[in-house]
Parts: structure tokens; sequence; C-alpha cells
């Protein structure tokens, strides 16, 4: 791979992002395997440009002018369990580490089969649902800094907390991890990928383009109760719109710009403080050139 033919330039990054949101990347480099990854890591260093990893692009709002430098798409996808635990590549989606270990009859990754994204994003963020969060089923992963060296790190050295790791902030990026279950049986396991699939149908705005919580739950409270509460559901700004089904999720209904979305959350979060004394925390990410 030379900086020639590294990927494609001017990429816009709407189609890539949940959100369906997001100017372009200067270049944009799908990879699809270990080599891919380590191959565009090396091109960027040579050339000194900046480096984005981007999983299923479900916890970002990426701004309208998009972002600089290398966005690197990680479709490398690779899942195999070994007795109670399966290790995947950063590129794998969460639902197919669920599928992997439903099939293998391992029990304690139902959840992420409900959780869209890819293995990298969820160790970077710490992603969770339904009382389990990934620093839960994490035994360890592969790291990898901009100059190509590499470490293994278990997952008490990664600083997890609620929807926060060591990892954040940093460029360091997860090549794979290894995640653990308990041995059980397969059909109770796929019934409850089942129930927790149709709980958030249920919940959730799914139909419509959006990028999960938009903001972090507050200690003891739920950010969509208090959006909620503060009379905030069908708030509009542009094309964005706070959710009727689900408060704390802001939806495109169309032709949104990052700019609206962000202009929403402002909103929320000064009236959330407003009229109740507390600063939501955004859950998303804002990534690129504001
Ligand atoms: C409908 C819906 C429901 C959701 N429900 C939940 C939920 O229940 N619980 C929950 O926790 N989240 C939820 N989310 C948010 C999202 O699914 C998670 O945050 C997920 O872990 C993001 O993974 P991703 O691959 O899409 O990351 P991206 O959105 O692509 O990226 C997020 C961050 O992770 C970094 N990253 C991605 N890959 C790597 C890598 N290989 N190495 C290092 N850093 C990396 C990116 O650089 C970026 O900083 C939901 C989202 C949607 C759209």
């Amino acid at each position: 791979m030379t900086i020639a033919t590294f990927g494609v330039r001017g990429e816009k990054l709407a189609p890539h992002t949940s959100l369906r949101i997001g100017g372009p990347a200067d270049y944009f480099v799908r990879v699809a395997s270990e080599k891919d990854l380590v191959g565009a890591i090396r091109v960027a260093r040579e050339h000194e440009l900046p480096v984005f990893v981007l999983g299923g692009g479900t916890n970002l709002l990426v701004a309208d002018d998009g972002i600089r430098g290398v966005v690197l798409q990680n479709g490398w996808r690779e899942a195999a369990a070994d007795g109670t635990t399966i290790e995947a590549s950063s590129g794998t989606e969460l639902a197919h580490v669920a599928a992997v270990a439903a099939k293998a009859g391992i029990v304690g990754l139902e959840w992420m089969a409900t959780v869209p994204g890819t293995v990298g994003g969820a160790v970077h963020g710490n992603a969770g649902a339904f009382g389990t969060e990934t620093a839960d089923v994490l035994v360890d992963a592969d790291l990898m800094d901009l100059n190509g060296d590499t470490w293994l790190a278990p997952a008490a050295e990664l600083g997890y907390a609620y929807r926060t790791s060591k990892l954040q902030g940093t460029p360091t990026i997860c090549v794979r991890a290894r995640f653990r279950g308990t041995a059980g049986d397969r059909a109770t396991v796929v019934r409850r990928i089942k129930e927790m699939a149709n709980e958030r149908m249920k919940k959730q705005p799914l139909a419509q383009p959006n990028t999960g919580s938009i903001f972090r739950n507050p200690p003891g409270d739920h950010a969509g109760r208090l959006i909620e509460a503060a009379g905030l559901k069908g708030r509009r700004v542009g094309g964005a719109m706070v959710s009727e089904k689900h408060a704390n999720f802001i939806v495109n209904t169309g032709d949104a710009s990052a700019d609206d979305v962000r202009a929403l959350m402002d909103i929320c979060q000064d009236e959330v403080q407003e009229r109740f004394g507390v600063r939501l925390v955004p859950e998303v990410e804002l990534v690129g050139e504001w």
C-alpha cells in the first residue's frame, strides 16, 4: 500500500455512520485484515497523517466539515470460540461475537447481540447493555500504537468505568480481543437474545437513523427521564429531533446536519440543567473538524 493507492480521497462519512451524518475524510481506507490494518497505519505514519479508526460508526457525531487525515474503516471480521472464550478481531460486529457464542453454547455474551458496532468500539468505550458491560466479559486485548508497536493488555489495566476506558482520548488501537462466558446451552442463549431484542424494539426508535443514547445516565437517574421531564420530546433543530419514543435518542429525520444535532444537544443540556441542576454528559463522541 502506498499513498498513491491509499483509499478514497474526500469520501463522505455520513453513509458510514448510524446517524447518517458527517462530512468528508481526507483519506478513507477500508481494512479487511490485520495485514491491511498494520499496512495502513504504516503509510499514515510515513506521511505524518493523523489516524481515526472507524468501527461501525454507531457512537459518533462526525462534524459537517469531516475528519482530517486518514479514516480507517475497520472491516476485519474474524471470531472463533475456544472452550468458553471467544477471540475476535477488532472489526467484528458485536452481534457476530454473540452469534458465535450462541452456536458454541457459551452463556453471558447475549447482550452483545443487541449492541451495534464492533469489538474495537466496545473495547474503546466499555459498551454494555442489560446489566453487563465489556469490562465484565473482556479477558484481554491486543493493542497497537501508531508506531505499529503492539502489546497485550489485561482488562483490569484498561481503566474501565461506566462507558469509559483509558483508551479514550488516546490513539491506541484495539487489534483483537478475547471475551469470556460460561458453559451453557444454545437454546437458552437464543431465547435470551430474542427477549433482549424485543425489549429494544419496543423502547428504542430503531427505524430512524440514530446513534444510541446521546447522553450518559447521571448517577442514580436516567438521561431520558430528565430530558422527557424537561418537555423536550419531539423538540427539533433543523432535521434533528429528540425522539418521541425515547428521549435520550436524537434521530435524523432526513436532512439533519451535525451542527443541528449539536445545537439540539446544547438545548437538552441547558434545559435539563436549568430545571434539575444536572449537567448531562454526552455519551456520543463528537469527532472531526468543528
Ligand atoms: C441503536 C443503537 C443502540 C445502541 N445501544 C447501545 C447500548 O445499549 N450500549 C452501549 O454501550 N452502546 C450502545 N450504542 C452505541 C454504540 O453501539 C457503542 O458505543 C459501540 O460500542 C460503538 O462501536 P463502533 O464500532 O460503532 O464504534 P464507532 O462509533 O465507530 O467509534 C466509537 C469510538 O471507538 C473508537 N474505535 C473504534 N474502533 C476502534 C479500535 N479498533 N481501536 C480503538 N478505538 C476504536 C473510535 O475511534 C471512536 O473513538 C448504541 C448505538 C445505536 C445506534
